[in-house]
């Protein structure tokens, strides 16, 4: 890389980078208790201008072998720790978060390309979960089953499982990380995290607030250890038995695989795959609130969530109306860059996605399908360096191919329907399971869609988005969207061991089953 290259973005933010010690050069990618790196060196480019913001030294399958030893040695001394005292150390990250809110949301939106507002609430999203972990660390517990042998007491346990793997994807490059780190630690386990080859500033930056935190509470800091690096480093973690359970978000593709070699070695995992997620338009509704919801799930992070609107289905009658005050709508939605004031819609994350986008078009046209508004490419002036487009609307229909595959794009294409049995088969005729929502006013259309002849998707809203899901509740999708859980509800379970135990207290031994053996 020459300096130049880099120059412009780096010195442009050069505080934010100091503040959260990022360096031009040099930048070490691995943490396992010291600060290291011996794999290739990677770039962290901006999708404004695709200019190299700062470079790093990725970790090597060596310092994965390494960083697991580490994370399993600290892991000792943690699970030691009463869990109330745990939740104190996670109060202190949570602490360092906050005074670093706006310096880590502006990383993220250079890094990834959200707009600074998104960047800022992906952090928030962190400090949320480390509340909720802290009142956790109060709250964890088991069971106390009746038995049914006199003089016996049965009781379940959750313990730490060990080491847990966190492989992330690109567009969640703090949240992610922050869902499971926060309950893997509470519940008393040690974190290596593996981020997305493309956002390896971001996972330093918040891996140091980490070491800090732990340092400052005399604990090994290789408690929450980081390797970067590619497909290499993340197919180590999948392979190896040192890690207990392995949290992966990413494609579907590459999930399939991690899933399977988990399995294979009888390793547990959660699986957070692609969506293909819709919202379902009654006539009944209110039709505004529908309009603004669809507007943020469908162009919200430059159609770059897992959650994000990708089919709009809408009754037949009111699918005229809806679509001519959505084209208003995608017709005023600012593309530019996503530090400026009043942007809704960032670049895409890397020039790949671009051609995705340009694909997904083309076969929209093959298809028969129709382009309503957008569907280029955004080249002329100042955004023609980065990765802009502009947010698509489409005119298909059910059967197509094009509305059966993820394309992580802000293509949103839309459908029309006539009955309410209809719309549910629409929407859960796809492979993924992740989120759906429908707008109406009617109870009973309410109670269908969230009962067992409604949505299979994990996420089942009414009223609101299918994206912006809060940490409170339970996180995930079902079919190819892999069935894993994180964030709220009993999600903790799974970072746990759980033990059942049966404590006889009688002095006698009496069998389950009333079985006299002699
Ligand atoms: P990706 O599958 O390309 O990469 C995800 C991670 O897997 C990266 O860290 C990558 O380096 C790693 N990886 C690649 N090959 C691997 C291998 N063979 N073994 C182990 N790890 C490997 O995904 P992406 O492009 O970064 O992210 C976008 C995808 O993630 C979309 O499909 C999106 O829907 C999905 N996603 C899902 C959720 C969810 O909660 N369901 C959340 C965010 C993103």
């Amino acid at each position: 890389m020459t300096s130049a290259r880099c120059l412009s973005t780096f010195d442009k933010h050069r505080e934010i980078f100091e503040q959260l010690g990022i360096d031009k050069t040099n930048n070490k990618g691995v943490f396992d208790g010291e600060w290291k790196g011996s794999g290739s060196i990677m770039p962290s480019i901006n999708p404004v201008n695709n200019e190299v913001m700062a470079e790093v030294v990725t970790g090597s399958t060596d310092d994965l072998n390494t960083a697991l030893d580490r994370v399993a040695e600290a892991q000792k001394i943690w699970r030691e720790m009463p869990v109330p005292k745990r939740g104190q150390v996670l109060l202190a990250m949570r602490d360092a978060l906050v005074k670093n809110l706006y310096p880590l949301g502006k990383l993220v939106a250079l890094e990834m390309g959200k707009i600074l507002p998104e960047g800022v609430g992906e952090v928030q999203e962190y400090v949320d979960i480390l509340e909720y972990a802290l009142g956790l660390s109060r709250t964890l517990s088991g069971a106390l089953i009746p038995s049914e042998r006199p003089g016996h007491v049965m009781l379940e346990t959750w313990n730490p499982l060990g080491t847990v793997g966190v492989i992330s994807a690109f567009n969640f490059p703090v949240a992610v990380y922050g869902w499971n780190s926060a309950l893997a630690l509470v519940t008393g386990n040690g974190v290596l995290w593996k981020p997305a080859p493309t956002t390896p500033l971001t996972s330093i930056a918040v891996t140091r607030l980490l070491e800090r935190t732990l340092r400052d509470h005399q604990l090994p800091p290789a408690l929450c250890s980081l390797v970067t690096g590619g497909t290499e480093v993340g197919a180590g973690l999948a392979q190896d038995k040192r890690v207990n359970l392995l949290s992966f978000t990413g494609s579907t593709n590459v999930g399939r695989k991690v899933g399977q070699v988990v399995q294979g070695r009888f390793g547990k995992s959660i699986l957070e795959l692609g969506g293909n997620n819709a919202i379902i338009v009654m006539e009944d509704c209110d039709l505004d609130l529908a309009a603004r919801a669809i507007l943020f799930a469908a162009v919200g992070t430059a159609g770059q969530r897992c959650t994000t609107t990708r089919r709009l289905i809408v009754q037949e009658s009111i699918y005229d109306t809806l679509i001519e005050r959505l084209v208003k709508a995608y017709a005023q939605v600012k593309v530019g860059d996503p530090l400026d004031e009043g942007v809704l819609c960032g670049p895409l994350h890397t020039k790949d996605a671009v051609g995705v986008y340009e694909q997904a078009l083309d076969k929209v046209r093959q298809q028969g399908g129709e382009i309503l508004i957008g569907g280029q490419v955004l080249k002329d002036g100042p955004l023609s360096q980065g990765n802009f487009v502009a947010p698509t609307l489409t005119k298909v229909t059910p059967d197509m191919d094009i509305v059966k595959n993820e394309a992580f794009v802000p293509i949103l294409h839309t459908m029309t329907f006539k009955t309410l049995d209809e719309a549910i088969a629409i929407n859960n005729n796809v492979a993924q399971g992740l989120s759906s929502s429908i707008f109406t006013n009617n109870p009973s259309t309410i109670f269908k869609w969230i009962g067992p002849a409604g949505s299979d998707c994990g996420i089942i809203n009414v009223n609101i988005p299918t994206n912006g899901a809060e940490i409170g509740g339970a996180f995930g999708g079902e079919k190819e969207t892999g069935g894993g859980r994180e964030s709220g509800s009993d999600s903790w379970k799974q970072y746990c061991r759980r033990g059942t135990c049966t404590i006889n207290y009688s002095g006698a031994l009496p069998l389950a089953q009333g079985i006299n053996f002699g």
